[in-house]
């Protein structure tokens, strides 16, 4: 098929409009909670999303969602700020973080009031377990335990009852609709425009009010834990948009991931005597950290093992991961503690743990930088020093940086940020804009240079697959902006990644 070149040829196509007093791009948890505290408000909502809103990848989670309920000893949201403001290696936002902690109790007892079925203590209480980073009285009161569970299915019941909820509002749902790019007039924000999966219509929606919801970016790495589906495209939209993110250099990194599937091996596997090796057979972690060994933290054993892989010490062909060894342990062991891993093992890496190793890799697991915001919601730019709201536009979850993570997330933070901000993108609309509100006319040609984009790559014939160019970049993003980043290391990377994004002139 021939390429349009203009907009009169790209006119041609079926373009249909759509108006919204709010348009909502994704479903995963922040979507979800910011649709639905909309329509609770009276606004029109769309929600605009590439899977099925029970796919997104809010259902992987499974540790659990932070808040100082005080329900196993007494807590104190203060202590959560405390420790969350000392994890993001005191980087993060504390009006933000002030915010979520102190949000926290209520989101949870508002999730209860959903149907959410926390697991329970015996008195019938919602049961909080000890996680990494939490504690009391302000780090001097031990290990706390304010972390709520649904099993180890706490994100998968999330979005369930999220989903479920959203049910009783009449959100207007565009399922496998693929948003392209915002819509941007007047350095306001008017909407979004989408290509429909389906039947690869193009769709225009024009709103006062858009939310971005669409997750993180760890696709952008060869090894992740999250869903193929996160590919940052909130992210790269507000770039298109001429838009600019934060922190995007803060991405937290799980020492075990299974080596090409990326799929999470708990820590919970060295805990019960599993250790890494590498090529020589050598249990290297007793070198680095002598005491704790293969259960130092998490950022301690994944320098390690990349120092490993990179002094040549790597197995496998390409010599670029490492083996987690569970086979010594007795059979009955791994049956009775580790069922889930052992057989995620033999699933995404075809490995018999009571025999073999597992080839591991330290592993994307969440991006803490994305699309700056305030703590209500509405992205920002930094003038001057000076922050500016870009009008009609919102962020949340983990495509935002409210800067609640600073450099580093601590475990079950996210599960709260996203409900938090999401309903907070739905309050702040709510605030400034009234349901019904006229909204301006698009201009006749908006649109047009994102299906211009999207047809130069859909009719391309040069030489090299989307698949291969996006390996390429995977592969250079994992060696040169992974664990360690030297200035020398990132300016290779810098190149590499321009050698890349040329190729995209050459897409098949
Ligand atoms: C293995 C694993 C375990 C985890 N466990 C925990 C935990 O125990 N506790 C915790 O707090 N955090 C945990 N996290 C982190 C947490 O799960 C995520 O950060 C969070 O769920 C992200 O939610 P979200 O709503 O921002 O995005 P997602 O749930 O990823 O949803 C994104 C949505 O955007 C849509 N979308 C994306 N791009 C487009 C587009 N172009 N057009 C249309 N729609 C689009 C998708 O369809 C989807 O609906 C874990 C992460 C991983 C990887």
């Amino acid at each position: 098929m021939k390429v349009p070149a203009t907009f009169s040829q790209l006119s041609s196509y079926k373009i249909t409009d759509h108006t919204f007093d709010a348009v909502v791009v994704g479903a995963g948890g922040a979507g979800l909670r910011a649709a639905f505290g909309l329509v609770e408000k009276g606004f029109n909502t769309a929600v605009i999303t590439k899977l099925f809103p029970t796919r997104s990848h809010t259902v992987a989670a499974q540790g659990g969602i932070n808040a100082a309920l005080g329900n196993m000893e007494p807590d104190d949201w203060r202590w959560h700020m405390y420790d969350t403001v000392k994890g993001s290696d005191w980087l993060g936002d504390q009006d933000a973080i002030h915010y979520m902690t102190r949000e926290a109790p209520k989101a949870i007892i508002e999730l209860e009031n959903y149907g959410m079925p926390f697991s329970r203590t015996p008195e019938g209480k919602i049961y909080q377990r000890a996680f990494g980073g939490q504690s009391y009285n302000f780090g001097k009161g031990g290990q706390a335990h304010r972390c709520c569970a649904v099993a180890d299915r706490t994100g998968h019941s999330l979005l369930h009852t999220l989903y479920g909820q959203s049910l009783r509002y009449d959100c207007k749902y565009f399922v496998e609709y693929f948003a392209l790019d915002l819509i941007m007039e007047g350095g306001e924000c008017v909407g979004v425009i989408a290509l429909n999966l389906e039947d690869g219509t193009l769709h225009r929606f024009r709103s006062k009010n858009t939310v971005l919801a669409t997750g993180g970016f760890g696709r952008a790495y060869f090894s992740c834990t999250s869903a193929h589906t996160c590919t940052g495209d909130g992210t790269a939209m507000v770039n298109r948009a001429g838009l600019p993110c934060s922190d995007l250099e803060f991405v937290q990194f799980h020492p075990t991931g299974i080596y090409g599937a990326g799929c999470l091996i708990t820590e919970g596997s060295r805990g019960e005597g599993g250790f890494l090796v590498n090529s020589e057979g050598e249990r290297f972690m007793e070198r680095y950290a002598p005491v704790a060994k293969d259960l130092a933290s998490r950022d301690v054993v994944s320098r390690a093992m990349t120092i490993e892989i990179r002094e040549g010490r790597g197995v496998g062909p390409e010599k670029d991961h490492v083996f987690l060894q569970l086979h010594h342990l007795p059979a009955e062991q791994l049956a009775l503690r580790l069922p889930g891993i052992s057989e995620t093992a033999m699933i995404f890496a075809g490995v018999d743990v009571t025999q073999d190793p597992i080839p591991v890799l330290p592993t994307v697991h969440y991006n803490m930088g994305g699309v700056p915001t305030n703590f209500r919601g509405q992205v920002i730019t930094n003038i001057n020093g000076k922050d500016k709201v870009v009008p009609g536009l919102y962020a949340a979850g983990e495509t935002a940086c409210a800067s609640v993570h600073g450099a580093n997330r601590l475990g079950a933070n996210s599960l709260l940020d996203i409900v938090v901000f999401g309903r907070a993108c739905a309050n702040t609309i709510a605030e400034e804009n009234e349901p019904g509100e006229s909204i301006r006319e698009l201009s006749a040609n908006a649109g047009e240079a994102s299906i211009a984009n999207l047809d130069k790559l859909r009719y391309s014939d040069g030489s090299i697959s989307t698949a291969d160019l996006r390996l390429k970049m995977q592969k250079d993003m994992q060696t040169y902006a992974a664990v360690f980043r030297t200035g020398e290391l990132l300016e290779k990377g810098c190149k590499k990644l321009q050698e890349d994004f040329n190729l995209l002139k050459d897409l098949k």
